[in-house]
């Protein structure tokens, strides 16, 4: 384990890899630096921490995922991702639990203590709601309450005997929860402040966009659940800007992955800012925030894939549009 780092170095870690998302990263890494804060404190304290598991909301495909699984990188703990609707789909819930610790430990190389102090990513938990009639192995609710019990911490059985215990493993739940914002414009309290000055808008437009617990009680969440994950942070939809952004500026983004490809066949690849822009757009039409990036850019690039291993005299790939061929050159073309 690294020495504690400070949420602005947290931060600014992510920001390698995240863009945008702001409040979420600034919340994850307070309440990640607190947790490992909690875990060094020991017996002699006389003020025991609880631990505070945490609540991303927001749409599919805007870094839900990728910011945990960075997170778990930059401390360099285990992490697994696990699907709260694959669990509502078995009749075993208890079974698929222990199996996600499984998980957890191979990802520590076995090492038990490692595993005990991981990240586990819940993904669609607002799947999870007390929904009548819905034909389901298990309920969405009796879920919740598996959930919870491992959230809480306990020593779980695994098949090998062993047991791990939970106590230090951080959850982190995540979903889309649509229609959240219909619960919070009903139930939001703040709104007979003067606003005078811009300052104060923002400070309103803070409080009534924070979800409360009872928001998510009225979402379908049980108490206990909601009452389990007491930071809940919201990432916000993609915009062309940052899609674009996403494209080109993270440490791996697509962009610089298949220029590195091309870079291994001695070809220098060169793309017009318009066809990154073109591709927002179409990602903005997918509506699955930047998850369909990857597919567009790969698309685009397959006859040029193709073509390189087979001749070796092209120098340099210039596309200048999403829906023009590439033009491909034998020697850098003469500059204008
Ligand atoms: P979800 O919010 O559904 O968990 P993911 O984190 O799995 O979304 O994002 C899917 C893919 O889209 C990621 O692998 C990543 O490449 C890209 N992506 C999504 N949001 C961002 C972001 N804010 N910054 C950089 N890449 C992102």
């Amino acid at each position: 384990m690294p020495a504690l780092l400070k949420p602005s170095e947290i931060v600014r870690r992510l920001n390698e890899h995240v863009i945008g998302q702001e409040e979420a990263k600034r919340t994850l890494a307070v309440a990640i630096y607190a947790h490992f804060r909690r875990m060094e404190t020991t017996a002699v304290d006389t003020v025991e921490l609880t631990k505070s598991n945490i609540l991303l909301i927001g749409p599919t495909g805007t870094g839900k995922t990728l910011l945990c699984e960075t997170l778990a990188r930059i401390l360099d703990v285990p992490f697994v991702t696990a699907d709260a609707t694959s669990l509502a789909q078995t009749q075993f819930v208890g079974d698929e639990i222990e199996a996600i610790l499984h998980r957890l430990l191979d990802r520590a190389n076995d090492d038990l203590a490692r595993a005990q102090r991981g990240i586990v990513f819940v993904d669609e938990v607002d799947k999870l709601k007390a929904v009548g009639g819905q034909e389901r192995a298990t309920s969405g609710e009796s879920v919740q309450h598996a959930l919870l019990k491992i959230m809480e911490g306990a020593p779980v059985r695994l098949k090998d005997g062993r047991h791990i215990d939970t106590t230090h493993i951080l959850f982190i739940c995540g979903g889309a929860f649509v229609g959240l914002d219909k619960i919070l414009t009903k139930t939001h309290t703040f709104g007979f402040i003067s606003t005078g000055g811009g300052d104060d808008q923002r400070i309103l437009e803070r409080l009534n966009a924070r979800v409360k617990p009872t928001d998510l009680l009225e979402f379908g969440l049980i108490p206990e659940f909601a009452g389990r994950l007491p930071i809940v942070t919201r990432l916000h939809a993609l915009t062309e800007e940052m899609l674009v952004r996403i494209l080109t500026e993270p440490k791996n983004a697509i962009f610089r992955q298949f220029q590195a490809m091309l870079a291994a066949d001695g070809v220098d690849l060169r793309v017009a800012p318009t066809v990154f822009r073109q591709m927002a757009e179409l990602a903005i039409e997918y509506k699955a925030g930047a998850r369909s990036l990857r597919g567009i850019f790969e698309e685009m690039m397959t006859d040029v894939m193709y073509a390189v291993p087979d001749h070796p005299d092209i120098k340099q790939v210039q596309i200048d549009s999403l829906f023009e061929p590439p033009r491909l050159f034998k020697a850098a073309p003469p500059t204008a």
